[in-house]
């Protein structure tokens, strides 16, 4: 049985993706934990309507960090606290917001299901399966009449959502399911919901012959990827293809093919194809082994032979609160200071919207005061100096990373 979120892990991944998933083998949840968290509360929320959504959040954080979520039957372990109460502020905060509340006809996270040929099916027969965050009944209306359709909703906890996840394989995935289910509908309204913005974003496929085609062409586009996921090789499995989409993938600290990508790479070859492919998957496994090791070395860097792997002290210079003033004052040197600063509230606005850092700040020094190295006359360097003491100080952050032994 295919579900829309192997087949979109499929897409952003490779074929062999789906084995591991299949067996179960372990990944770092945490980037995901704070979206199902978010899920989870409004589920909560569009199943009991009635009650008070704070008191439902608290509930389901609660049984998150102790007993963790069951998907689809498989026991999953207790959710770390940080990622559930920041799931549960993101559904909240887009609650809070109000831009247009739960309807209480909505049902959540409806399990729909087809065969090979799109026809319903109960879910231990299923070819396509999909859990819709929401579905509901929806009106279209204009002057002229009204007409009831019918709605899905998939709630997106990522900052990027846009117009854009309208036409996501997921969401057609899911349209396509709500249209076997719903034969006789008029139209189909489609939406993602940012969560961190709050924007909804909406539109409604008609089912008149243009809307058929439509969603004609998406399930042929559909099948072809359900047969890449079905299709094995003579040992059983399917096929890997490590190369750039490793970056991401959950699968890429125990994937063989990506480690017998990376034995490669101590193989010397000037072959650029081949250079940038090891290049791709040496990358994404970096990024991988640092998030392990960021939390590894919260406390204190590991010590390695020829240095140590963590966490550094570095101070950074960055703009101090008054530097809008500063930049502006040197850069339009009014006669009265007082006076310009009422007229010019725009301006100061501008420049602390703008948040510059102390690139910006030293290049607006050397368009004030010009001049490099011996060419610069000593008392643009000493203008400069001022500049950059009136509008940056010093800030101590922490960074990660090797450090060489002395
Ligand atoms: S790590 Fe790379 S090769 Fe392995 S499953 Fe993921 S995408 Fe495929």
């Amino acid at each position: 049985m295919h579900r829309s979120t192997t087949l979109n892990l499929l897409l952003r991944t490779c074929p062999a993706a789906l084995d591991m998933y299949d067996a179960h083998v372990p990944y770092d949840r945490e980037v995901y934990q704070y979206g199902v968290a978010a899920h989870a509360v409004m589920e909560a929320i569009v199943k009991q309507p009635d009650h008070d959504p704070a008191e439902l959040a608290e509930s389901v954080v609660r049984e998150l960090v102790t007993n963790g979520r069951s998907f689809y039957g498989h026991a999953e372990p207790p959710m770390d606290v940080h990622a559930a109460t920041d799931g549960r502020d993101v559904a909240l905060g887009w609650l809070a917001r109000d831009f247009d509340g739960i309807d209480p006809r909505w049902q959540a996270e409806t399990m729909l299901s087809v065969d090979r040929n799109w026809n319903p099916c109960e879910h231990r027969n299923a070819w396509l399966h999909a859990i819709i965050d929401v579905t509901g009944p929806c009106t279209y209306e204009d002057e002229e009449m009204a007409v009831e359709g019918v709605l899905h909703r998939d709630w997106k906890g990522s900052w990027v959502t846009s117009a854009d996840d309208l036409h996501t394989l997921q969401l057609k995935i899911q349209t396509c399911l709500v249209a076997a289910n719903n034969p006789d509908a008029a139209f189909i309204r489609r939406q993602v919901t940012n969560l961190r913005t709050g924007q909804t974003f909406s539109e409604d496929l008609w089912m008149d012959d243009e809307g058929r085609e439509t969603l004609a062409q998406w399930r042929r586009d559909i099948a072809h990827v359900c047969a890449q996921a079905e299709a094995v090789g003579p040992d059983g499995r399917r096929v890997a293809r490590p190369g750039p989409r490793c970056g991401g993938c959950p699968y890429v600290m125990t994937c063989e093919a990506a480690w017998d990508e990376y034995a490669k790479a101590f193989v010397n070859t000037s072959d650029p194809q081949e250079l940038a492919r090891q290049y791709a998957i040496i990358d994404a496994m970096r990024t991988e082994m640092a998030k392990t090791l960021r939390h590894a070395t919260k406390e204190a860097p590991i010590i390695v032979d020829g240095g140590e792997v963590g966490y550094q002290a570095r101070v950074t210079r960055v703009a101090t609160d008054d530097a809008p003033e500063a930049l502006a004052l040197a850069w339009f040197k009014p006669d009265n200071w007082s006076q310009w600063q009422r007229e010019n509230e725009e301006t100061l606005g501008l420049l602390a919207a703008a948040k510059l850092g102390a690139g910006q700040i030293k290049a607006i020094g050397m368009v004030l005061f010009p001049g490099r190295g011996d060419s610069a006359i000593a008392e643009f360097k000493e203008m400069r100096a001022d500049l950059e003491d009136a509008t940056l100080t010093e800030k101590t952050g922490a960074v990660f990373g090797v450090t060489k032994g002395k």
